[in-house]
This record gives structure tokens, sequence and C-alpha cells, in this order.
């Protein structure tokens, strides 16, 4: 990969199916800040595909059968793994992702940090025995792994969306097959590498990179595969509902966004404006729950956006491997050419823009973080996910019509404001239709707490005790006779 490596092993460009790395180099992984090539990954398709998911099933019975505790262990020795390996990962990221340095640091730390609470919570899988109606029996309950499961992951988050995933699975017994980003594999493979080196069985985990179509029609046709986790776009989430219909899997989806971000006349202007840079900017705008419009009420807006633009002007933009680089570039040209589309739109339909607004000197696919007022709900930006370094603020005038403007859409995954009105932080919080809702805050993901969506933001949630619930299926047992 060209990258120094503390531990060179980490470096894989192989996929890892039934224990052994396998795959001839084929496709192209590119630095996004360099444009130079990092190394080549296999292009699997069905055939493998199937071999993949054929050896999970095998994996499956032994590794739920282990007991509790046995999986904890190995889990727990996955999370250790990850932490000592923290700045290779993270080198690793940075160079096929492009997101800063510490940021990838924080990303590594968040990944592991799943790895850790479902090692802890393997062991808390309980059942429940209810008062059973009928004379000499029992109602027992148990929760058991609903068997092989896919998972297919986006570039943005190319570690912490594999163990949002697979760790609480693993933990309940299953077994997986996972297909990372085309644009960041090779993170997705350096920490495979550390799940073998932790002691998974062979099956348990594997990794497929590759023709997406084959292996998504794979992983939702084979009767084999019980769960289909995805985070990615909606329609390509739609997609693989449809198509895990046919054998009635379950499917966990985390899709779009479009967070609105709220300050109110009472917020603390310099927590909102902070808040702000945090919820927009971080991963260049690139991840779903990044606010993806701005209400400022009409009391406090003018001082708000002098402020965040003055803030938004001073952020450094560069390679993400660079000391004090807060804005790394964008993933692909397509991601330009989308920012561009959106602020060319608003600027057509008089938006103006207060910092940013084009692409920067650097060239490729960097792009200057934005700041647009005078956004209207006409425009682009206010029905499409931008994925980037624009902010459009809207003026509002008061809580009602901001609660109808932050709802009005067909999204519903994060929403954030600032108050400083007990009684309007339980009103707002309450109306708006999330599944997350930051008060006073910007950044919302711990693995302690479930994250995920409503509406067509998706299905499931990740994280918290919740998370596992996705992995097992509840059984009824009524035992008789007694
Ligand atoms: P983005 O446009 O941000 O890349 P996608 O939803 O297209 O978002 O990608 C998220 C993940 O879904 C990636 O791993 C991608 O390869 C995968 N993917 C895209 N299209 C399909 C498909 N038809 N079937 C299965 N996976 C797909």
């Amino acid at each position: 990969t060209g990258l120094t490596l503390s531990d060179p092993s980490l470096a894989r460009t192989q996929c890892y199916v039934d224990g052994a790395w396998i795959g001839e180099g084929v496709d192209a992984i590119d630095n996004p800040a360099t444009g130079d090539v990092l190394a080549k990954v296999p292009r699997f398709g069905e055939s493998e595909t199937t071999a993949a998911v054929e050896a999970a099933a095998r994996a499956f019975k032994p590794w739920a059968k282990k007991s509790a505790k046995e999986r904890s262990q190995i889990l727990r020795r996955w999370f250790e793994l990850i932490m000592a390996n923290q700045e290779d990962l993270a080198r690793i990221m940075t160079a096929e992702q492009g997101k800063p340095l510490a940021e990838a640091r924080g990303e590594v730390a968040y990944a592991a940090s799943f790895v850790e609470f479902y090692a802890e919570e393997a062991k808390r899988i309980y059942g429940e025995t209810i008062p059973s109606p009928f004379p000499g029996s029992r109602i027992i309950v148990t929760r058991q792994p609903v068997g092989v499961c896919a998972a297919i992951t986006p570039w943005n988050f190319p570690a912490a969306m594999i163990t949002r995933k697979c760790a609480p699975g693993l933990a309940a017994g299953c077994t997986f097959v996972v297909k990372p980003a085309p644009d960041t594999p090779l993170t997705a493979l350096a920490l495979v590498a550390l799940a073998e080196q932790a002691g998974f069985p062979k099956g348990v985990i594997n990794i497929v990179t590759g023709d997406a179509v084959a292996i998504g029609k794979v992983m939702t046709s084979h009767p084999a595969v019980r769960f289909i986790g995805f985070t990615g776009s909606t329609p390509v989430g739609k997609l693989l509902m449809q198509q895990a219909a046919s054998t009635v899997k379950r499917v966990g989806l985390e899709l779009g966004g479009n967070a609105p971000f709220i300050v109110f006349d009472d917020a603390d202007l310099d927590a909102a404006v902070q808040g702000a840079i945090a919820a927009k900017f971080r991963n260049m705008g690139q991840t779903c729950v990044c606010t993806n419009r701005l209400f400022v009420q009409a009391g406090i807006h003018d001082a708000f956006v002098e402020k965040f633009a003055g803030e938004v002007a001073k952020m450094k933009v560069g390679n993400g491997a660079e000391v004090g680089v807060v804005q790394g570039p964008l993933i692909n040209e397509r991601a330009v050419e989308k920012v561009e589309r959106h602020v060319a739109d608003a600027l057509a339909n008089g938006a103006k823009v207060m910092v940013g607004g084009k692409r920067h000197a650097l060239g490729r696919t960097f792009y200057e973080p934005t700041v647009l007022s005078g956004v209207t709900t006409r425009m682009l930006v206010t029905r499409e996910e931008t994925f980037g370094p624009i902010a459009p603020v809207y003026r509002f005038a008061d809580e009602d019509e901001v609660v109808r403007l932050a709802n009005d859409t067909p999204f519903g995954l994060a929403a954030y404001f600032y108050t400083r009105d007990l009684g309007r932080a339980f009103r707002v919080a309450e109306e708006l239709e999330y599944g997350m809702v930051g008060v006073n805050s910007a950044i919302l993901g711990t693995e302690v707490a479930p994250f995920g969506g409503v509406k067509e933001s998706g299905l499931g949630r990740e994280g918290s005790a919740h998370g596992i619930d996705e992995f097992v299926d509840i059984k009824y047992v009524l035992m008789g006779g007694l």
C-alpha cells in the first residue's frame, strides 16, 4: 500500500473466506487526497459469495453452541487488538477514505467500542419465564441466534459500520459474510485480519470484495442467510429489502438522512456555532447524521450566520494525513459533482455564499467548506442529502413553523436543536419525527445508545442492548406435563 505500518501484515489485499486469504488483486483502490493507487483487491461475484455463505453456514452451529463466555473472550481479544493497532488502522483509513487522521483514530476507537460493548453484552442475552395459563406447565422464552448474517457497508465509516453490525451478531452466536464499500476495503480487510488473530474459528467472519450487485444478490437470496444488515443510500436499501423479501430475511437498514439543526433565539450562541460545526463538517459532511439543513430563528439569525461563517473560514483543508488538517478531500468526483449541483441550484434560486462556494484550490476532490444563507425550501439542498461540506441556513419565525419544516421530509434519522427553554426542549424533542435527537448536543454516536432512524431512514437499531435484538429470534417453549 506504500504506507509505513508498524504491523505490515495489516496491509491485506485478499479476501478472507472460510479461514483462508484468497483472490487476485483486480480493482484498484486509490487515495482520494493524492490519486495514488494504494492496492488492488479481488473482484468476487456470485460463486465466491456463495462459497462464503456456505462457510458461514457450516460455522454457525459450532459458534452458536459455544458458551457466551467463550464468544465474549474472543470478542474481547478482537477489541484489544483493534485498539493495539489503532494507529495503523487509522493510517490505512485516512489513505483510502480521506478523513483527517485525528478523525480516523477516533473512528477506530468508536469501532472498537462496539466490540468491547458486545463482548460484555454476549453474557446477558437473557430469556424470560411467563406465568402459564395452562395447568401443569411453564412458559419459557429464549433468544436464539438467527443464523448466517450478511453485512453491506459504506465508505464513510470504513471500520465502525462493520463492527457495529458484526459485534452484536457475533456475540449472539451468528456468523457473517461482509461486503465492504468498494472505495474502502483495506480498513475492512485489516479489521478481519485482527479478527483472525483474535481467534474466531474459520467461517465465523468472512469478507468479500467485488461486484456489489452480484454479491448483494447472493446475500439477499441464499436461503442460509437469515439477516441482511445494510448501511448506505436509501435507493439501494429499498432494493435490498425487496430482494430479501423472496426468502423473508430479516433486514436492518441504516439509510439516508436529512438532518435538521435548529437554533432558537434563546440558544447559547457559541455552543450552537460549535455544535453546527461538529454536526455539519465531520468527515467533510459525509455522514448520514450530518446536518443537511440549518434553521435559525430570526432574532439570532444574523449573529449566528456571521459567527458560524467566521469559524468555517478558519478550517484547514488538505491531505488528512497532514497535521492540523480538519477537512480532507471528498470521496470521489461524483460526490463533488453533487455538491456543485446543490450549490448552483441554491444560488440560482436566491441563496448567498457567506464563505466557500467552490472547488478548493488544491484541486482533485477538495471542496471549500461552505455556508449559504437565504436558503429556502424550494431548493435541492432541502430535499436531497448533500453529503458534502455545505451548510445551508434558513431563517424561521416560530416553533410550530420550524417543527413543520424539520419534519417535512421522508427521512427521519438524526435531528439537533439548541434552546435553553426547558419546556421547549421537551416539546420539540417529542415532536421531531426522528430516531435520534440531540438537544444542545451535536455528536450522538456512542456504543451504549441505540442508533437508527424512522420513516425512510431505516429499520432497526445498532448499538446498546437493543442492538442484539436484530440478531436473535425469540422462541417460546410451552413446557407441559409437569
Ligand atoms: P454511496 O452512493 O454513498 O456509495 P451506496 O448505497 O451506493 O452509497 O453504497 C453503500 C454500499 O452498498 C456499498 O458497499 C456498495 O457497494 C453497496 N451497493 C451498491 N449497490 C448495491 C446493490 N445493487 N446490491 C448490493 N450492494 C450494493
